[in-house]
């Protein structure tokens, strides 16, 4: 099946990556990674990508999920990012990705009557400029103070003095690199989880491939390659370190955390965006749900599950209520969740960042959201920063530089004319749901469930379901998910445990007040078939679902009687 990631495949991948030479070898499974695979791929060329975890399990599924220009950085003056990103995000709605990246309507409230609108209208203005000619989301719009409070009663009315409505869009971002990713293999790449790049081939300066580790069975084995790739987020710095190279430039972590709550705690019909003391806090619909953040405060602990703490939970509480009319409580929190911004601390001289200080001492808040590439060493590219909306550009930029050095011509980028898989036909699909669901007898919010999620490749997750019955069967009451999904993420989506299923293919990790364990025993049900795990192994993979759905159960406990000692005040921004 072309474009599948099939995990019963993994070995055959492992061995096209060690029997190479590969043309370009991409470090990094998140959204940066899998975007730099699929433009390396897609320009005929032959590639690999080893993911210490998971595709997506670092920062790229822990984001506010927005492809947005991102009205915070117009005010700073950020305009070149602002225009990419909007131009992008006009691109992903309309052609490279409608089936996953939809419009989304954020009301902007005015508290400051006179002054407030025709600042925040001007800003409206210059965001809907810097489009493109052909505009797939709507031109921004005003309120009345009784228009906004019918868009949005939970708003207190009080000093409400109207609002603005203005159009970005949305994304689930889990779903959006697997997508990626397997577009990637669609055209030919290659690509192994659970799989470490431990340290860099060298041939004198030259760097030539990497020893990888086989994070499932820990044998190590060489990937020979013309040029690396390092797409490593928060990690890039730990990777450059393993192999001695003294990279130009350094990454800031900063930690982001979004509280989960349901659609009902908060009456309104459309996202909104909310200044704070600071900077801006985002209510996000998603599905029967609210996401509310975000949060940025250094961090320097564990990369791989920074922790959302009670501070955290308490400071968003405390944002959003100073203009909710029903206030939220630590109750209404069905789930917590935190990620880490790879942000540019001290971008090389000459690199593309616009800001060229170090940022070292800077607020993170105040770090740029533009990315830098870096080329240390001939056959090495490195690049870190910039923004989930922009990937495209990003992955775009790094294979520019890594193929620069190979000796064959290699043509230019042409992701802006591929749409991902399940987006070509998506009109049509979508014209006869119902159909579908006739032809595969499941009902139509099933049908409708499941292209919204897979656009055209929904008939590929029917399918199980015609071979198997039970695969029509929910995963869990209450949720649209089906047990199918399960079964097509292990087939399709290259998914190896539990986690991978709960916390990035369906999203009961962020979804369900209890993380998604009440789904786990059901999920390793279909996965052992699949997978062929014994009596030992399963409970071995409910164990391990435990353990890593508990990481953020300590921010929701309820908040010690003492205040925090000296903790830093978390800062709320948009992305
Ligand atoms: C709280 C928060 C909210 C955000 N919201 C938005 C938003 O709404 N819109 C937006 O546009 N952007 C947003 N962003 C930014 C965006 O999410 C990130 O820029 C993007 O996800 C980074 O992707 P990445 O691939 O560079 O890093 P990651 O997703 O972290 O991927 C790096 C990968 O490299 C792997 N890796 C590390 N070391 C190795 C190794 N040695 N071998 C193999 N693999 C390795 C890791 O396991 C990881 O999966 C947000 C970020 C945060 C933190």
């Amino acid at each position: 099946m072309p474009g599948a990631l099939d995990a019963r495949n993994r070995e055959s991948a492992i061995q096209a990556l060690a029997e190479g030479p590969l043309d370009v070898l991409v470090i990094g499974g998140g959204i940066t990674g899998a975007g730099a695979a699929l433009d390396a791929a897609s320009r005929g060329l032959r590639v690999g990508l080893v993911e210490s975890r998971d595709l997506a399990a670092g920062t790229s599924s822990r984001s506010s999920k927005l492809i947005h220009g991102g009205l915070r950085y117009l005010e700073q003056g950020d305009f070149k990012l602002v225009k990419e990103a909007l131009r992008e995000r006009d691109l992903l709605v309309s052609r490279l990705a409608p089936h996953l990246v939809r419009p989304l309507p954020f009301l902007f409230p005015l508290y400051k009557k006179v002054v407030e609108r025709p600042y925040v209208g001007a800003g409206l203005v210059l965001y809907d400029a810097m489009e493109g000619v052909k505009r797939p989301v709507p031109h921004h719009r005003h309120l009345t103070t009784r228009g906004a409070l019918r868009r949005a009663p939970a708003l207190r009315p009080d000093r409400l003095a109207g609002a603005m409505v203005y159009y970005d869009a949305q994304v689930d971002d889990a779903r959006y690199t697997v997508t990626v990713a397997r577009t990637a293999v669609r055209h030919g790449a290659h690509i192994v989880t659970r799989a470490s790049a431990v340290t860099l081939l060298r041939d004198g300066a030259r760097v030539t491939g990497a020893v990888v580790k086989d994070e499932e069975s820990g044998r190590t084995f060489d990937v020979r390659a013309a040029a690396v790739i390092v797409c490593a987020g928060v990690w890039s710095d730990l990777v450059h370190e393993a192999s001695g190279v003294r990279a130009g430039y350094q990454v800031r972590m900063s930690k982001g955390v979004h509280l989960v709550v349901p659609r009902t705690a908060i009456d309104a019909d459309t996202g909104m965006i909310v200044r704070t003391s600071k900077s801006v806090l985002f209510f996000i619909p998603w599905d029967s749900r609210w996401i509310v953040g975000t949060t940025d405060t250094d961090w320097s602990g564990d990369r791989a599950e920074p922790a959302a703490t009670a501070e955290d939970v308490d400071y968003l509480l405390r944002e959003a209520n100073r203009v909710l009319a029903r206030p939220l409580t630590r109750a209404d929190v069905l789930a917590v969740y935190a990620g880490l911004r790879p942000l540019v601390a001290a971008p090389p001289a000459d690199s593309r960042a616009g800001d060229k200080a170090s940022g070292a001492e800077k607020p993170t808040t105040k770090l740029s959201r533009e990315h830098v590439v870096d080329t240390p060493l001939p056959g090495l590219a490195s690049i870190a920063g910039g923004k989930f909306t922009t990937y495209r550009l990003m992955a775009r930029d790094v294979v520019d530089a890594a193929v620069a050095g190979l000796p064959r011509p290699v043509p230019p980028s042409v992701t802006g004319q591929l749409p991902l898989l399940g987006a070509d036909g998506l009109p049509a699909v979508l014209a006869s749901a119902g159909r579908l669901a006739a032809d595969y007898d499941v009902p139509p919010t099933v049908a409708g469930h499941l292209i919204t999620r897979y656009g055209t490749l929904a008939t590929e997750v029917l399918d199980l379901v015609s071979a198997d019955k039970t695969l029509g069967r929910p995963l869990l009451d209450g949720y649209p998910y089906l047990r199918a999904e399960v079964a097509y993420a292990v087939t399709h989506e290259g998914a190896l445990h539990a986690e991978d299923v709960l916390a990035r293919r369906v999203r009961l990790h962020i979804e369900s007040s209890d993380a998604g364990l009440a789904a786990a025993p059901e999920v390793v049900a279909v996965m052992a078939g699949l997978l062929g795990w014994n009596r030992r192994r399963r409970a071995a993979e409910l164990r391990r679902y435990q353990d890593f759905a508990n990481a953020n159960a300590a921010a929701l406990a309820p908040a010690p009687p003492a205040a925090p000692a000296a903790a830093a005040e978390p800062v709320s921004v948009p992305a």
